[in-house]
């Protein structure tokens, strides 16, 4: 076995015992990179210099010398950090995002900037001003998104572990569709300080990894208070121990009454089965929860307040501040049009459009205004459901992952396909994206989700099903 197939818990270990070196398991990783990135296009940066500068160092921490790779939204002092999108240029952000930092502190080594849709407002990663990642079990399918990089390369084998940001399922959605697990803490767990805002009230960083033991060990380094993010919590810390042998037995696992009508993909259908039959031999009690207004206005909710955040958050690149800019603009105005103009791609530029409509002062009332007091509706709801039920189970997707291409032409169709991520955004919720099998060599994935602070509980109970379903392989990555 190659040193970059161990799991995240395995190579702490091994790294630990000095079994391994550092040196040893960036050179595996290395190798894997340099075998599938022609295939796959997982970065926008590599920062071999940096992980080298790091080895040469004495590191310490629980992740002393394992490699990771962040999503290119988190700033990384003195690395380039793009978000995607040409309007950032090559600008080097003067500090590290608080994740980062912590992870760093770990002793975490650096391979790279990850792929994204521009400013993470996507789900299949085709939205890149650098070009579309590809799905590392299927070369012509797409990873998902946002986070697309970073799920695809937990998913070939590139790094054990990876931090992405899930606005309205960026985390879940391409953990899902690459075959790996995907944490989206709750609202104020994990700091946003150094995270490139999209929706500010929905944005939150989470880890990737290849079993759910991982997760927990990446929760553990970065859920800290940071005084630097005003939503951060400031209760004291949450226990992200593993536990060999979590029970679930008499918790309550509801499936939402109003989705049961809703069409979804054979594998996806089956793969609810199978998982309930799991629950249920575990001791759970299988029950349901009625969600109307999720069901009916989540979707239109969350894209009029992303939309809305969106346009005031991308106000700031202007040409003036950072990143890109023209030199011999006739004026301010000229500048402004041809920065933005030149910078911003089709899908972010639609996006400020609308959310400028959205809160100018004449329709605000009617539409953004609105929207928050649906949001405050769908709030209630999860919190009337988790009064009586522990978690609920259900779709990350509708479908399984298309073409690269093919889901492009019908934007309206893409927001709709985020109808069982973006609630949970919407409430500040906690969700697990979990690996329960392979349908014709591709990963399917599932969704729970617990109430607000339940990350630990969720991930005990994710311990329980991989126990059944076993975990994910690495994907081959377009490797004949
Ligand atoms: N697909 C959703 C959007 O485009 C969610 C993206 C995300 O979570 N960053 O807004």
């Amino acid at each position: 076995m190659e040193l970059y197939e161990y799991n995240l818990h395995e190579l702490t270990e091994k790294l630990k015992s000095k079994e391994i070196s550092p040196s040893e398991l960036f050179e595996s990783c290395k190798k894997r990179i340099d075998a599938c990135e022609e295939n796959i296009h997982a970065f926008i940066t590599h920062t071999e210099d940096f992980a080298k500068a790091q080895l040469n160092k004495e590191l310490t921490g629980i992740f002393a010398g394992v490699p990771t790779v962040l999503k290119d939204n988190l700033c990384t002092k003195g690395i380039r950090t793009t978000a995607a999108s040409k309007i950032l240029g090559n600008w080097r952000p003067p500090y590290d995002a608080t994740a980062w930092k912590d992870l760093r502190e770990a002793g975490a080594v650096l391979m790279g900037k990850v792929n994204m849709d521009e400013f993470a407002m996507g789900n299949t990663c085709g939205n890149s001003a650098f070009g579309p990642t590809h799905n590392p079990n299927d070369i012509s399918r797409v990873p998902g998104g946002s986070s697309g990089g970073s799920a695809a390369a937990v998913s070939a084998g590139y790094v054990p572990f990876a931090l992405g940001s899930d606005t309205g399922g960026s985390i879940r959605q391409p953990a899902s569709y690459c075959g790996v697990y995907g944490l989206k803490p709750t609202y104020g767990m994990v700091s946003r300080y150094g995270l490139i805002s999209y929706g500010s009230s929905l944005d939150q960083i989470g880890p990737f990894a290849r079993t759910v033991r991982d997760l927990q060990l990446v929760m553990s380094v970065i859920s800290n208070y940071d005084p630097m993010d005003s939503s951060c919590f400031r209760e004291k810390a949450h226990d992200f121990t593993h536990n060999e042998n979590p029970s679930i037995k008499g918790k309550k696992i509801a499936l939402v009454k109003e989705f049961q009508g809703f069409t979804l993909d054979a594998p996806i259908a089956d793969a609810m089965n199978k998982i309930k039959k799991i629950l249920e031999d575990e001791g759970a009690i299988i029950t349901e929860v009625s969600l109307p207004v999720v069901a009916r206005y989540a979707v239109a909710c969350y894209y009029a307040l992303a939309m809305s955040e969106a346009h005031t958050n991308l106000e700031r690149y202007d040409g003036v501040r950072l990143g890109y800019t023209v030199k011999d603009a006739a004026g301010i105005k000229e500048m402004f049009e041809r920065v933005r103009s030149y910078g911003f791609g089709p899908e972010v530029k639609s996006r400020i459009i609308a959310g400028t409509c959205l809160t100018e002062p004449t329709r605000c009332e009617e539409y953004y205004v609105a929207a928050t007091k649906v949001r405050t509706l769908i709030a209630q709801e999860f919190s009337r459901a988790f009064g009586e039920t522990d978690f609920i189970l259900q779709p990350v997707t509708p479908s399984m992952p298309p073409k690269i291409g093919e889901a492009d032409d019908d934007a309206m169709k893409g927001y709709e396909a985020d109808l069982y991520t973006l609630p949970v955004n919407l409430a500040g919720l906690p969700g697990l994206s979990f690996f329960t099998g392979y349908a014709d060599k591709l990963p399917v994935g599932l969704q729970l989700i617990g109430p607000r602070w339940s990350d630990p509980e969720l991930l005990h109970a994710g311990v329980i099903i991989e126990r059944h379903t076993g975990s994910p392989k690495i994907a081959n990555g377009g490797v004949k």
